[in-house]
């Protein structure tokens, strides 16, 4: 029998709170440090749109892509913005992401995100299973919006990758669309409509939970920066925190967008940016949803949560220290009032956000140059669906458990 090890999981998001409960469940002796609160709003998984999305297989970059992004940054109604200043920083990044903007490449990207998002609501379920956590997971349709079938049929080859992943939309046209949902404005009529997805009704609470869960189950979540890991003969032996040492047999770094420069101490250097997200939430609205909504022209997902509708998205790249702009929450506002003509409300919450996106689109995952540290970040867009089974694969690896995923894809020396 293995021993019982001790196992110091870095961050408390979605992919931290996932591994550090699996690994409990499996024997171990886990320790959180986390330098917020679980599922604070700094967090990318507070501010999500809160879809889990087993078709999630289409990354932003795509065939055509490099023709198109010029235009697309230049035209103040299209959801890509880039603070200018930042382009000396993020060229290097941004020629690598680029060099994925093909078809060979976009349907290998497609074939690995299928491994980690495929069976997220029974992945995320497993995960709450019977506690406290479970109630915030709700079953839906998940809806692509389109004006209309040409628009639809424009999207063909991203329809083929979902197709290949198994996942088949039933099309809703023309007035159907209000009968579906009878707050959709006019300028949709055709739904692209995905069985067996799931939200979120409160993406921080339900890491929150998650993090009660894992107290109640016996582990131990510290307050603290991680600035170090200390090695002997190469394997970790100690994680350094602002508030001192911890002893510990093997690490997780689930630190998100944040986790470039401790993998880069550990040898491994992941090309890793920061694409900005925003949402903005719309309190005691008018209207009810009948699923969730990713909005193709606006690039945003509607979801009915718990405080009101929130309506997230949009890609902006401009680092991690930049505050907030005025032109991506402008557009979203203006896009939502297009979109649902009567929907009206008490006030609003307005949150940006960092999704950690590695120039290959794919999640890091895997151990750290031999060292017994695991990554498990880089989920980008899909970072929610995904970290349940990120935690538990990072958990069987851990514990040697073994399965039968092949993780090639993700590995965290696939840049050196
Ligand atoms: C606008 C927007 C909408 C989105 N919508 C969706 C969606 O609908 N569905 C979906 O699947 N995904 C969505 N995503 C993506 C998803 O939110 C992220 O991929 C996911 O939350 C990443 O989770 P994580 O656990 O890796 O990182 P995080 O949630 O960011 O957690 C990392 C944690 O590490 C901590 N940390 C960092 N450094 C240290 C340190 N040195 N010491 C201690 N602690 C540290 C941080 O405080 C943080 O709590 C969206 C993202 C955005 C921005």
């Amino acid at each position: 029998m293995e021993q019982r090890q001790t196992i110091v999981v870095i961050g408390a998001g979605i992919v931290g709170m996932s591994t550090a409960i699996w690994l409990q469940r499996a024997g171990q002796n886990v320790i959180i440090v986390e330098r917020g609160e679980p599922g604070h709003d700094k967090g990318t998984s507070y501010g999500n749109g809160g879809t889990i999305v087993p078709s999630g297989v289409v990354p932003v970059t795509g065939p055509g892509m490099i023709a198109k992004a010029p235009k697309m940054l230049l035209d103040p109604n299209f959801p890509l913005f880039l603070r200018w200043g930042y382009l000396p920083k993020l060229l290097p990044w941004l020629m690598k992401y680029l060099s994925n903007a093909n078809e060979n490449d976009t349907r290998r990207i497609a074939k690995g995100l299928e491994i980690i998002v495929g069976d997220a609501v029974e992945q995320h379920k497993a995960l709450a299973k019977g506690t406290t956590a479970e109630g915030w997971i709700t079953d839906s349709d998940y809806c692509f919006a389109y004006p209309d079938r040409a628009a639809f049929e424009a999207d063909a080859f991203i329809w083929e990758l979902r197709r290949d992943a198994g996942q088949v939309p039933a099309l809703i046209e023309g007035d159907a669309v209000r009968d579906y949902e009878p707050s959709m404005g006019a300028s949709v009529n055709l739904l692209a409509v995905m069985k067996n997805h799931a939200f979120v009704r409160a993406p921080g609470r339900y890491v929150a939970a998650l993090a009660e869960v894992f107290r109640a189950e016996g582990g131990e979540i510290r307050r603290a920066e991680v600035r170090d890991v200390d090695l002997t003969k190469g394997r970790i032996s100690a994680v350094i925190t602002d508030q001192g040492r911890i002893d510990c047999d093997a690490a997780v770094l689930a630190t998100g967008v944040w986790s470039k420069p401790l993998a880069q101490k550990l040898g491994v250097t992941v090309p890793l940016e920061s694409e900005r997200g925003y949402h903005i939430v719309f309190k005691d609205p008018s209207m009810t949803l009948n699923a969730t909504y990713m909005m193709t022209g606006g690039k945003f997902v509607v979801t009915p949560m718990e405080a009101g509708i929130r309506c997230a998205g949009v890609v902006e790249f401009g680092g991690l220290d930049a505050p907030a702009s005025r032109a991506p929450l402008a557009l979203l506002r203006k896009q939502v009032a297009q979109y649902f003509p009567t929907l009206e409300y008490s006030g609003t919450e307005e949150w940006m956000g960092h999704r950690p996106a590695p120039s290959d689109s794919l999640p890091v995952i895997g151990e750290l140059a031999g060292s017994g540290v695991f990554a498990g970040f880089g989920h980008h867009h899909i970072g929610l669906t995904g970290g349940a089974k990120t935690g538990r694969v990072i958990a069987d690896l851990i514990t040697k458990k073994g399965s039968n995923i092949d993780l090639a894809a993700f590995d965290p020396q696939r840049f050196n």
